[in-house]
């Protein structure tokens, strides 16, 4: 594989960016070597900047979930390009957006537009502040909500702590308002709320975890936490960045049957264009400016360009049948590659929901905490991700990341790009990683 480009064009990134990237995991410091600068985009291939071309499961780590360069995507932004980029003032553009969300979801009455999943997180917690008149939120170890100040934070020890920062300039002070916990633990959370129940605005959980591996919850689980906090007058807020209309339209909500009080959507929303959201009830979203006294403000929110982009990419989203059609080629593939490892007996297990999958070095048949995740079994990750590269496979450059099928991947792609996984699989085991020799 021929990396010279790509080289020089990260020594130069190097001298700009910190780190040479403008995102830290790009950086490809947990697999080793330097990283692909990608030039294009086309269906599920991608192009690098040495003309390497890979079957693409990063998919811009979501967001793509019709492939790159649709045909329909590229059209509308072209639209919305030839009428003017940006304008600080109303469009149609929004009304539409938010016309295709609210009418197919049951979980949402009001939405508010911004330009990331961080600013909708960010925001959604300080409307359960602002609501509640309560300081603290509950996270999860292992899930992941954006670059937020006061969710940079890792428990410390004991059952239930106040978070540490996870980052330098995140103050104690902020870390303080936010509580820890590990997920799928009921105890844990009887514990913080008898603790401080009164004191906590929400509790925040992506319902499908999916930023530290693929930590699936048992649906009880959720429904415990809706119960719980309803009891205390605690709201939840479901952060659907990532699985909000990616396992099906109406994401985790609509999959789980579980209302929360605010919903956070990101990545796909947008079309490949930088969006975020908020929602809840009507009367909730009353609380926010300039109806209510929540500020929130965006220069560029609502971005005509990005709106076109996420009409059209969610209109083909709420076509009868697409989540059905995207859940069964995923199911295809990962069984196939589960039969594999299962018949040489390695230890390796892909995990998915939907058309989310992440490949676990493991001999556990659950994972649903972080717990359960070893930081010895990503050595086994960097051996596939490198041989997977070579056979033309892009994987995002860390083994805690989940892969995405898009509507562009064909069956017959994915059978193809099986038979290469297994071979890779097979180098994996063969040429065991220095010191390891069982997960
Ligand atoms: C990606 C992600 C975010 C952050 O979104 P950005 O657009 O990267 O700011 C927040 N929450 C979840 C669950 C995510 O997957």
């Amino acid at each position: 594989m021929k990396r010279a480009q790509s080289e020089a064009l990260y020594k130069k990134a190097l001298n700009y960016f910190p780190g040479g990237v403008n995102s830290p995991v790009r950086a490809f410091r947990s697999v080793g070597g330097t990283p692909l600068f990608l030039e294009k985009g086309d269906g599920c291939i991608i192009q690098d900047a040495d003309g390497n071309e890979f079957v693409d499961f990063c998919c811009s780590w979501g967001p793509l979930i019709l492939g790159h360069n649709n045909p329909v995507v590229r059209e509308e932004i072209i639209k919305a390009v030839s009428l003017g980029t940006s304008f600080g003032a109303p469009t149609r553009k929004e009304n539409e957006l938010a016309e295709l969300i609210l009418q197919h979801n049951r979980y949402i009455e009001k939405i508010r537009f911004v330009s990331s999943g961080t600013e909708a997180v960010m925001s959604a917690l300080r409307l359960a502040r602002g609501y509640t008149g309560k300081p603290v939120i509950i996270k999860f170890e292992g899930c992941y909500h954006g670059h937020v100040d006061s969710l940079l934070v890792k428990a410390g020890s004991g059952l239930s702590t106040f978070g540490i920062s996870s980052s330098a300039g995140v103050t104690e002070a902020v870390a303080k308002d936010t509580l820890v916990l590990p997920l799928n633990d009921k105890r844990a959370l009887d514990v913080a709320l008898s603790d401080f129940a009164h004191d906590i605005a929400a509790i925040i959980i992506e319902p499908i975890p999916a930023n530290n591996g693929l930590m699936l919850q048992e649906k009880s689980f959720l429904e415990y936490l809706r119960k719980v906090t309803k009891e205390n007058n605690i709201l939840l807020i479901f952060d659907e960045v990532i699985s909000g209309f990616r396992v099906g339209f109406e994401g985790a909500a609509g999959l789980y049957d579980i209302q929360p009080d605010i919903i956070t959507y990101g990545k796909i929303i947008g079309g490949g264009m930088p969006v975020g959201a908020y929602g809840a009830s009507k009367e909730m979203m009353s609380h926010i400016a300039p109806e209510g006294n929540v500020y929130q403000a965006g220069t560029l929110s609502g971005n005509p360009v990005a709106m076109s982009a996420g009409i059209a990419q969610l209109r083909e989203c709420s076509k009868p049948g697409f989540y059905t059609q995207l859940e069964e080629k995923t199911k295809v593939f990962t069984t196939k590659l589960n039969n594999y490892a299962l018949s040489k007996k390695y230890l390796f297990k892909v995990f998915s929901i939907g058309s989310i999958f992440w490949f676990a070095f493991t001999e556990k048949e659950k994972i649903s905490s972080a717990d359960d995740i070893s930081s010895e079994s990503m050595k086994f990750f960097r051996v596939l991700h490198a041989e997977l590269l070579e056979k033309g496979v892009y994987l995002g450059p860390s083994g805690y990341e989940v892969g995405f099928v898009s509507a562009a991947h064909t069956p017959e792609i994915l059978n193809q790009v099986a038979d290469k996984i297994c071979a890779a699989l097979d180098v994996v085991f063969a040429t065991l990683p220095e010191g390891v020799s069982k997960v």
